[in-house]
């Protein structure tokens, strides 16, 4: 069918072509190229008809392709290069090497000349593309799992952390505790200093439950003013000596209002040990949040085990 039609056409269509065009004959000198190809290297399209494909590829990958070249045309062996879409590059007039795919294509013998064809995108778009929907899905994952107010992570992270440290440490035959903390009398602030600087002091008080918890422990905002604290590889007397650390950390800090005061908050703390069996997590942290409770009732700022 395509041979009916005429060359002019056939040309004008591949003149048009979004695609790259390059043919070349079996001595690799390049005998047609489109307006497309002589963009994506750089050339004025008549500097580069009739030189050598050399000019545009890989003086390492020049040496392979020539000797191919010479190898394919004078034999009759198929090529499981030809006809197959290929990464591959070329080189720019600036030198660039620019990564495109490509289709090689045999095109057989027409007058005693053997010539050869190539389609090529430039693929640093797509490229670019795909690294950018990568950057957003990964930052899309991130918001997901934090915090945006104290940038900790969040409940779904926590739960998500816990799963795999709790895996972790049963595997290893390692205790693991729980904790929950919450600001005390954190009302009084909003009500007293305003929204605002009741969210500073929650920004702070992650800053420093964060800095005086272990490398190791998980914390977490779990709540308006609550956290969620994860102790892998410590018993219940070892997580209420850290609990113990961020509870002092938090009562030795001071927030400075937008007014210049300074600001005295306390931290309640309740901590419970996780039972080696599955599914407690749920029930320790409810257990945690019972010895919160007491720590409340015992008068706040104060660490509290689970009996
Ligand atoms: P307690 O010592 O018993 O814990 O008393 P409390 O005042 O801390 O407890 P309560 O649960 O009565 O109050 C918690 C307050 O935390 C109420 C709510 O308005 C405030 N809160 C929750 N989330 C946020 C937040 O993101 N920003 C600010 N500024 N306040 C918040
Ligand atoms: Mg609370
Ligand atoms: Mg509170």
């Amino acid at each position: 069918m395509i041979k009916l039609l005429p060359l002019p056409t056939i040309s004008a269509l591949l003149e048009e072509s979004l695609d790259a065009v390059l043919i070349i004959d079996g001595s690799g000198e390049i005998r047609y190229l489109n307006p497309a190809m002589a963009q994506l290297a750089g050339y004025p399209a008549d500097q580069l008809l009739g030189q050598s494909l050399n000019v545009l590829i890989d003086q390492e990958l020049a040496k392979v392709h020539n000797g191919f070249l010479s190898h394919y045309v004078g034999s009759s062996r198929s090529s499981s290069v030809l006809g197959r879409v290929r990464d591959f590059a070329i080189r720019h007039s600036s030198g660039e090497m620019i990564p495109i795919q490509m289709k090689a294509l045999d095109l057989g013998e027409t007058d005693g000349v053997r010539y050869l064809g190539a389609f090529m995108e430039d693929v640093r778009p797509r490229r670019a593309l795909e690294a950018r929907q990568r950057e957003l899905l990964e930052q899309l994952e991130h918001q997901a799992l934090t915090d945006m107010l104290t940038g900790l992570p969040n409940r779904r992270a926590f739960q998500n952390g816990s799963a795999q440290a709790i895996a972790r440490a049963r595997r290893c035959g390692e205790a693991v505790a729980v904790g929950v903390a919450d600001v005390d009398h954190f009302k009084s602030i909003n009500d007293r200093y305003g929204h605002a600087t009741g969210d500073q002091v929650l920004k702070e008080v992650a800053s420093v439950i964060r800095h005086a918890a272990r490398a190791g422990d998980l914390v977490a905002r779990t709540g308006g003013e609550e956290f969620s604290l994860l102790f892998p590889s410590a018993t219940v007397e070892q997580a209420v000596l850290v609990a113990g650390r961020i509870r002092a950390a938090i009562q030795d800090h001071a927030v400075k209002t937008p007014d210049g005061e300074f600001l005295r908050i306390t931290l309640s703390i309740g901590v419970a040990q996780l039972p080696p069996d599955e599914g407690a997590f749920e029930a320790a942290l409810a257990r945690a949040d019972a010895a919160l409770y007491r720590a409340k009732h015992g008068g706040r700022n104060r660490v509290e085990a689970d009996a």
